[in-house]
C-alpha cells in the first residue's frame, strides 16, 4: 500500500494562503459573470457569445493567462493564451474561452487558470467596470491606513478568527480604534454631508459666490457639478478637513 506523500508544513502554509487568494479571486470573477452570463474580454460582446463570422469591436488589452491541463500536449501541461470570454456552461461551471498562439479557441474551467492569471482577469474586470474596487476605509477620517486584529494559524497563516468589534480595528492616521467602512458607503455618507452643507461652506470649497446665482438651488447645482469633477481622494480630504 502506497503511503500518501506528506507535504512539508512550509509548503502547506504557502498553499493555504494561495488557496485563499484563488478562492477570493474566483468568487469575484463569478459574481461579475453571474450578472451578465457572458463577458467578452477580447471582443466587446456582453450577455452573448461572440461569433467569429461576426466579430465585433475589440478591447485594447485582453488578459493573457497560463492554464494547466494534463491533457494538453505541452511541456508540463501548461499553456499561455489570451482570454476571449468568461461564461457559465450548461452545468453552471465558470469557464473561459482561451485563444492560443496558433489561433485555436478552447474552453477551460476557471480552476485551471494559474493564480497570476486569475489576478490579471480580476484586474481587467476592475479596469472595465465589471468589478468595483471598494476598499475598507476609516469611518472617521476616510484613511486607507486601517488595520484589523485577527488570529492566524502560526504555521499556515490561515485566518482563524476575524476582527469583530471597533476595539479590534485601528486607524494609523487617527491613532485610535475606529469603525471601518467600505469606500462606497463612505462616499454615500459624504454625499449626504455635501447635500446638507451650509451655502457658505459650499462657496468656500467651490470658489463660487451664491450672489452670482438667481437662487440657492442653482448655486447648489453649480457646486455639485464642481464637486463631481473631484477625485475620490480629494472629496474625502475636503470632507475630512471640513470637520
Ligand atoms: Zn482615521
Amino acid at each position: 500500500m502506497s503511503k500518501a506523500k506528506q507535504q512539508p508544513i512550509l509548503i502547506v502554509g504557502f498553499q493555504c494562503r494561495l488557496d485563499t487568494i484563488r478562492e477570493e479571486a474566483v468568487a469575484t470573477i463569478m459574481n461579475a459573470v453571474a450578472e451578465h452570463k457572458v463577458i467578452g474580454t477580447f471582443y466587446q460582446n456582453l450577455g452573448e457569445h461572440y461569433r467569429l463570422d461576426n466579430e465585433g469591436k475589440e478591447y485594447d488589452s485582453s488578459p493573457a493567462v497560463v492554464t494547466h491541463n494534463d491533457s494538453f500536449g505541452t511541456y508540463g501541461g501548461y499553456k499561455a493564451a489570451t482570454v476571449y470570454e468568461l461564461f457559465f456552461d450548461k452545468q453552471s461551471r465558470l469557464r473561459c474561452t482561451l485563444n492560443g498562439e496558433a489561433g485555436e479557441d478552447f474552453d477551460e474551467p476557471i480552476e485551471h487558470i494559474q493564480t497570476e492569471g486569475l489576478l490579471r482577469i480580476v484586474e481587467w474586470l476592475v479596469e472595465h467596470g465589471f468589478v468595483a474596487d471598494d476598499p475598507w476605509r476609516c469611518e472617521a477620517c476616510g484613511s486607507l491606513a486601517v488595520q484589523a486584529k485577527i488570529w492566524v494559524d502560526a504555521n499556515t497563516h490561515k485566518i482563524m478568527t476575524s476582527a469583530q468589534n471597533r476595539s479590534e480595528h485601528y486607524c494609523s492616521d487617527c491613532c485610535a480604534n475606529v469603525y471601518l467602512i467600505r469606500q462606497s458607503e463612505l462616499l454615500r455618507n459624504i454625499r449626504r454631508w455635501f447635500d446638507t452643507a451650509p451655502a457658505h461652506a459650499l462657496a468656500y470649497l467651490s470658489g463660487y459666490r451664491p450672489e452670482d446665482y438667481a437662487d440657492e438651488t442653482l448655486f447648489r447645482g453649480a457646486c455639485l457639478e464642481y464637486w463631481e469633477t473631484l477625485s475620490i481622494n480629494k472629496k474625502i480630504t475636503v470632507w475630512d478637513e471640513s470637520k
